[in-house]
C-alpha cells in the first residue's frame, strides 16, 4: 500500500487469538515469557518480543507504526506528552558543554527547557530569529549538537525553508537536525524527506484532534532511535496504552480532519482579509503571506491556525474574545472545536514587548485554532464579535 490513508488505516497491531476486528486495549504492565530461555533471548535482543510497557506495548507500537507510515520514517517512539518528547529529543543526545541552535519562535515550555533547565547541565542555546539560512549557519559553533525549529511558528506563522535546511544538514552531517512538526502534522509536511533527522509531535494537538489525551511522538532513523530508546527505557516517559489506543484510532481520520481544518481556515482568512476592524491577518496559504510560495512548496495545505490583529489593542482583543458566543477561550489548539486565544497575555506573556514584536505578537493579536464546525457558523460568530465591539 502506497497511499498514506490506506497505510495508516491498515497498519494494525497483530490480531490476538480472539480474532478481534478492531484493536483491543492492552492494559498490561508486563508480558509473560513462554519459558526461561525465551526470557533470556528477548532480554538479549536475540528474539523480538514485548517485555514491559515502559519499553513497548502493542497499542503504543501500533500508534508509532502509523505515525512512521505517515512520516515515511524508519523508526519512532511514543511519549507521555509532547514536552516529554521534546525534552528527550535534547536530553538523549547532549552532553555537558554542548550547544543547541534553535529558532526563537518556539513553544513556551520548549523555551523554558532551553533557557532554564538545560543550562543546569552545561548545555547552551543560541536563538535564530530569521528565515535566512546564512543566519542559521552563522549560529552553528564547533560544539553544536542539535539544530531545532518549529515551522510554521506559533503564533506568527513564519516558515523556515525545509529544503535549504536539509542542504545545510548535508554540510554538517554530525549535527542532529530536529523539527517540532506539530502545527503542520505529517499529513501536511514531511520534514524527514528533506534530510531532517528527527520529527517531533505533540500528539495532544491534531493527532488526537478532539482535546482528550496527551501524547508525544518522535520519528527518525534507526540509529538515533536506539539512543532515544535507551533514554526512554531508563527514564520512563512512556505513553500509556490507553492514550496510544485513543491516538491510534484518531490517526485514521487525521487526513479527513486536516482537509477540513485547512479549508475552513483558508476560507476564514480570505473572508476576514479585507475586514475594516482587522489590521492584519496571517495564514500560510493566503497569497498576501510573505512566504506564500514557500508554503505551497513544502506544505500540502496551510494548516488550521489563523493569526489576526484586531483594531484597538489588548482592550479590544479582550472584548472580542468575551463577545464570542460559540468559540471558546482555552490555551489548547488543534481541536475539532474552534478556539480563540490571546497570546500576548497568556502563552507568550513572559516575553518583553520587543520579543513579542519580533515574533509577530501585538496587543491586538488573536490566534484562532479553526475547528471542524460548519464554516458559516464559525464566521458568523467572529463577525458578530467584531461588530458588537466596534
Ligand atoms: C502543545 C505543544 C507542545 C507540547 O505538547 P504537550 O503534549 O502539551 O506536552 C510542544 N510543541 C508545540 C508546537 C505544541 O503546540
Amino acid at each position: 500500500m502506497k497511499k498514506d490513508q490506506s497505510r495508516i488505516i491498515r497498519e494494525q497491531a497483530p490480531r490476538s487469538a480472539t480474532r478481534e476486528h478492531s484493536v483491543p486495549l492492552y492494559l498490561t504492565s508486563s508480558f509473560i515469557f513462554d519459558n526461561a530461555e525465551q526470557g533470556r533471548a528477548i532480554f538479549a535482543d536475540e528474539e523480538e518480543g514485548m517485555i514491559y510497557s515502559r519499553y513497548a506495548n502493542p497499542n503504543t507500537s501500533e500508534f508509532i507504526n502509523r505515525v512512521c507510515a505517515l512520516e515515511d520514517a524508519e523508526s519512532g517512539l511514543a511519549f507521555s506528552s509532547g514536552m516529554a518528547a521534546v525534552f528527550a529529543s535534547f536530553a538523549a543526545f547532549v552532553e555537558n558543554g554542548d550547544h543547541i541552535v534553535s529558532s526563537r519562535a518556539i513553544f513556551g515550555s520548549t523555551h523554558q527547557l532551553l533557557t532554564q533547565l538545560l543550562p543546569r547541565w552545561g548545555v547552551t542555546t543560541t536563538y535564530v530569529n530569521s528565515a535566512k539560512i546564512s543566519e542559521w549557519e552563522n549560529a552553528i559553533q564547533e560544539n553544536t549538537k542539535i539544530v531545532f525549529l518549529e515551522s510554521p511558528s506559533n503564533p506568527g506563522l513564519e516558515l523556515y525553508d525545509l529544503k535549504k535546511l536539509g542542504q545545510l544538514k548535508k554540510k554538517y552531517p554530525n549535527i542532529i537536525f530536529s523539527i517540532d512538526n506539530c502545527f503542520a502534522t505529517p499529513y501536511l509536511q514531511k520534514p524527514l524527506q528533506y534530510g531532517f533527522d528527527l520529527s517531533i509531535h505533540s500528539a495532544t494537538k491534531y493527532m488526537d484532534g478532539q482535546g482528550r489525551v496527551l501524547g508525544g511522538v518522535i520519528t527518525g532513523n534507526k540509529s538515533l532511535m536506539t539512543k532515544l530508546m535507551f533514554f526512554i527505557r531508563h527514564t520512563g516517559p512512556a505513553m500509556s496504552p490507553f492514550n496510544a489506543w485513543t491516538l491510534s484510532k484518531s490517526l485514521e481520520t487525521l487526513g479527513l480532519r486536516m482537509d477540513r481544518h485547512c479549508s475552513n481556515a483558508l476560507a476564514i482568512a480570505k473572508a476576514l482579509e479585507k475586514h475594516p476592524e482587522i489590521i492584519s491577518i496571517r495564514y500560510p496559504f493566503l497569497p498576501s503571506h510573505p512566504q506564500y510560495k514557500l508554503a505551497q512548496k513544502q506544505m500540502k495545505a496551510g494548516g488550521g491556525i489563523v493569526t489576526l490583529e484586531v483594531k484597538g489593542g489588548q482592550e479590544r482583543a479582550f472584548q472580542f474574545i468575551d463577545a464570542l458566543k460559540m468559540i471558546l477561550y482555552t490555551s489548547n489548539l488543534g481541536d475539532s472545536r474552534t478556539i480563540a486565544t490571546h497570546p500576548g497575555s497568556t502563552t507568550h506573556s513572559k516575553l518583553t514587548d520587543n520579543e513579542k514584536t519580533s515574533l509577530g505578537i501585538s496587543p491586538g493579536t488573536i490566534r484562532l485554532s479553526v475547528g471542524l464546525e460548519d464554516l458559516e457558523d464559525i464566521l458568523e460568530d467572529i463577525l458578530q464579535a467584531l461588530e458588537v465591539t466596534k
